[in-house]
């Protein structure tokens, strides 16, 4: 599938995600009621989502960034997660909130999970995903917190890649 800029269609508004982002950004500030958190933001796709978020978020807070891959260049994801970059902190005892752009096989969410819990003895661990593909999903995960459902279809925008672009869209769209 190629997608082309004239062919994207407006899934959610720069306007709906900021109005969302807010709304999930007072839950956390609720949840966490002033403690320091620790946000780990899965680079590439949640950069965008991640640098609005932590801009609501009212605690004392660090952001790491690690990366991963499960795409390469295709619209499909390849069923394996490859660890590009995963150097972390301690984070023994630390609130962890996992910022993620979407949940889609859920295989991603659930290495990064147990990947942390493995390697340490957080306080708490929350995984924060802009959107939730549900209809997709091969392993038993649940984002703790997201902005936005999506059905079976490949979205761009807003941090979101097509073969590494339109990641600085500010709205997310489709190809129908
Ligand atoms: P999972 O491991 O849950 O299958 O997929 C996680 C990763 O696949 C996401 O972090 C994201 O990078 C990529 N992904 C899944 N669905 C989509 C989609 O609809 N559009 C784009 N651009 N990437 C997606």
């Amino acid at each position: 599938m190629e997608i082309k800029l004239e062919d994207l269609k407006i899934l959610y508004s720069s306007e709906q995600l900021q109005t969302r982002i807010a709304e999930v950004s007072k839950e956390l500030n609720n949840f966490y009621n002033g403690e320091e958190v620790i946000a780990i933001c899965v680079l590439k796709g949640a950069v965008v989502f991640a640098t609005d978020l932590v801009r609501h978020l009212d605690m004392p807070l660090k952001i790491e960034f690690i990366r991963l891959s499960s795409y390469g260049s295709s619209t499909t994801t390849s069923g394996k997660v490859n660890a590009v970059d995963i150097k972390l902190p301690d984070l023994n005892g630390k609130n962890v909130l996992i910022i993620e752009d979407i949940v889609d096989t859920g295989l991603t969410a659930k290495f990064l999970v147990d990947f942390i819990h493995m390697n340490f003895h957080v306080k708490t661990l929350k995984f924060c995903s802009l959107l939730d593909k549900k209809i997709t999903r091969k392993v038993d995960i649940e984002p703790d917190y997201y902005c936005f459902d999506v059905d079976d279809k490949f979205v761009v925008g807003y941090g979101l890649d097509y073969d590494g672009y339109y990641r600085n869209l500010p709205y997310i769209g489709y190809k129908e």
